[in-house]
């Protein structure tokens, strides 16, 4: 419901603004958090930073250049005129009246009397410690204009709180009203940790409440179809295949056989580590569905990682008399048709495609199997709907993230995980060096050589956070890497790139008419250029350790020599773990002593796994209390009718 007009104070004008910042209801505007606070105590002139007030002057003048303004007055401090100036803020001209006292942050000049001001509040601060709530923002608002429509709202709409009464008192919390009025008006930073607290542990708490109750509904949805394990069949199809499974295969083989066997319907999720190859596993249990007279299909995130996973199936099954097909983006009107045909007839025994293409409007004839690859990328709800596609098909899931048991327990706590940890023989380690910036010169003899060996390379740049322009960084680094090498062919892939564009490019990559591939972390997970021996991470300091690990695991995928070169010109002591350990679940487990220092996700959660104000990985610690605590609700639910009501309105969403 849109409630914002009802609150006094707020226009439509402003509600326009407002909705620009996804803002829709009174509930998103008060929970519409900071994303920093500026602190701050009055200094004299003097000090390193000075923050002083001073009274207006004279009216301010705004001189533009290039793309710039620049706003320059005089203020009074302490009977001392100064000049200040403060750039790209033409807009404060308006509120900078003669006589009006501001308080000015930044760094003063004695000799020139200039204070070069960084920011400048519209009041002032007085004596105390004052922190100001900084708000992400558009055009046309301010922080200051935000944060009074939040206290508008704040005032006039019932603020709902979800947690029981039993779960503040136990956790000895804030009620929700005060925490958000003091998340958006602090004055202290202890009472401020305590309402930050109190907020994730809502969202952390209504989280863990859905996943317990997935969990109990899986378990009363539970009832399969127990499947005939023709180990003999297996056998001879394995024995089929270019290589040995490893320990790990083989014991997540057993685990998936058992699972099948039984009359519970399979939830099961397989971790392991890039490379260790999750992919023939699921083959052979697709295999084992066959042997059953049931279909089955594998989806994945992109149509190129699809189009890889057909290719493979084909080659290994091509002396089994195995109707594969698979459906594409590219896949014509009348190819689509013929394919659901035979895919509701029957005829079709496994069927390979993207997620969206597979999930929406295809009727199976009787599916017995979903697999689905690089499972990390899909939230809670997209784990629900799958299983309700067909006749209680088993499910199993994909993912490269290898994360602490303890932690995978918690946040996939609604399926059984099976791990595989144990690499393909054979496969050499990739030599990880971790090199300051002022030593390109020996990294791009490096690349030369690989290049002159006829390999591919790969050069990743982090993407800039709440910038528009993600590309700058990866053009930048084409124009110098064109100039390096003049002769090679080099292909750029970013984040706004369409999903079709990015494929194209991946497929050039794959097909090696591209020699250097230039990207941000968008290169598609799973992708295997076997051919890729080298990849450059720069400013590698910005990733987590599981993100670095992850980037590298796209090299090093046969038994040539693989090379990861770490570029930095800041710290390296967390780098340098990378040179030596190459096992993702050891890597996985520094990042999460280190925490704060990145995210097991990535810098993206997916779906519903994205909160406003918590973190699965860095409040892991609250996470694990509100696991217990919504538990213990969930067992008399009926007694929260509000949150009954929010709990099954967030799983029956798409
Ligand atoms: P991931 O687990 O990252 O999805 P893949 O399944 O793509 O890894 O496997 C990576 C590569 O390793 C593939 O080329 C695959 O054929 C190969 N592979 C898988 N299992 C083995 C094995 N037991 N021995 C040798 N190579 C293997
Ligand atoms: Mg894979």
């Amino acid at each position: 419901m849109n409630d914002l007009a009802l609150i006094k104070g707020i226009g439509t004008s402003t509600i326009t603004k407002l909705n620009k910042l996804d803002i829709y209801n009174s509930d998103d505007l008060i929970t519409y958090y900071p994303y920093r606070y500026d602190i701050l105590k009055k200094t004299n002139l003097f000090s390193d930073k000075v923050v002083v007030v001073g009274i207006i002057e004279s009216i301010p003048t705004v001189n533009y250049f290039n793309r710039k303004n620049r706003l320059s007055f005089r203020i009074n401090i302490d009977n001392k005129i100064v000049n200040t100036i403060i750039f790209n803020r033409a807009f404060l001209k308006q509120h900078l009246t003669i006589g009006k006292a501001v308080t000015v942050i930044g760094k003063y000049d004695s000799n020139k009397n200039v204070l070069t001001a960084s920011d400048i509040k519209l009041e002032d601060i007085g004596d105390i410690t004052k922190v100001f709530p900084i708000y992400h923002l558009i055009k046309g608002i301010t922080s200051k204009n935000l944060n009074k429509y939040i206290n508008l709202a704040l005032k006039q709409s019932y603020v709902i709180d979800y947690l029981p009464e039993e779960i503040i008192l136990k956790n000895d919390l804030l009620n929700k009203k005060e925490a958000l009025n003091i998340i958006h008006n602090p004055v202290s930073s202890d009472k401020l940790k305590k309402a930050i607290y109190r907020c994730k542990y809502e969202e952390l708490f209504l989280f863990m409440l859905k996943i317990n109750e997935l969990k109990n509904k899986n378990n009363l949805m539970n009832i399969g179809y127990s499947k005939n394990i023709d180990l003999n069949r297996i056998k001879e199809f394995i024995e089929t295949l270019p290589f040995k499974l490893t320990p790990d295969q083989e014991k997540t083989l057993d685990e998936i056989f058992d699972d099948l066997k039984s009359d519970k319907r399979m939830n099961r999720l397989v971790q392991g580590d890039v490379g260790s190859g999750k992919t023939i596993v699921a083959i052979i249990s697709m295999y084992v569905m066959y042997l059953n007279g049931y279909q089955s299909t594998m989806m994945a995130p992109t149509e190129i990682l699809a189009h890889q996973h057909f290719e493979n199936m084909k080659k290994l099954f091509s002396n089994f008399d195995i109707n594969i097909c698979e459906i594409l983006g590219s896949t014509s009107k009348k190819e689509k048709e013929i394919i659901k045909q035979d895919l509701e007839s029957g005829k079709i025994d496994m069927i390979v495609g993207t997620h969206a293409l597979i999930q929406d409007d295809i009727k199976f004839n009787n599916l017995g199997l979903i697999i689905t690859d690089e499972q990390h990328r899909f939230g809670v709800n997209q784990r629900a709907n799958l299983r309700n596609k067909g006749n209680m098909p088993d499910v199993l899931y994909l993912s490269a993230t290898p994360i602490p048991r303890t932690y995978a327990l918690t946040i996939y706590g609604d399926m059984d995980i099976s791990i595989i940890k144990t690499r393909p023989e054979g496969r050499k380690p990739i030599i990880t060096k971790v090199k300051n910036n002022s030593e390109i010169k020996g990294v791009l003899l490096k690349m030369k050589e690989e290049l002159d060996n006829n390999h591919q390379i790969y050069i990743v740049s982090p993407l800039i956070e709440n910038e528009e322009s993600d590309d700058e960084d990866i053009k930048k680094l084409y124009r110098k890497f064109s100039l390096a090498f003049k002769d090679r062919n080099i292909g750029i892939l970013h984040g706004k790139m369409s999903q079709k564009e990015k494929d194209e490019v991946m497929n050039k990559f794959l097909n090696k008419e591209i020699d250097i591939l230039i990207s941000t972390t968008v290169i598609e997970v799973g992708v295997d250029v076997k051919n890729a021996t080298m990849m450059i991470i720069f400013d590698a300091y910005k990733f987590g350790l599981s993100t670095l690990h992850q980037l590298r695991g796209r090299v090093g995928r046969n038994d040539l020599q693989s090379y990861c070169v770490l570029m930095t010109d800041r710290e390296t002591e967390r780098l340098n773990i990378m040179e030596n350990v190459s096992d993702g679940f050891v890597l996985a487990e520094e990042d999460f002593k280190l925490r704060g220092s990145g995210d097991l996700f990535g810098t993206k959660q997916s779906g519903d796994m994205n909160f406003k104000l918590a973190n699965l990985t860095k409040d892991f610690d609250i996470l694990l209390k509100t696991k217990e605590d919504s538990n213990m609700i969930l067992s008399k639910i009926s007694e929260y009718p509000l949150l009954k009501g929010l709990l099954y309105d967030s799983i029956n969403k798409d």
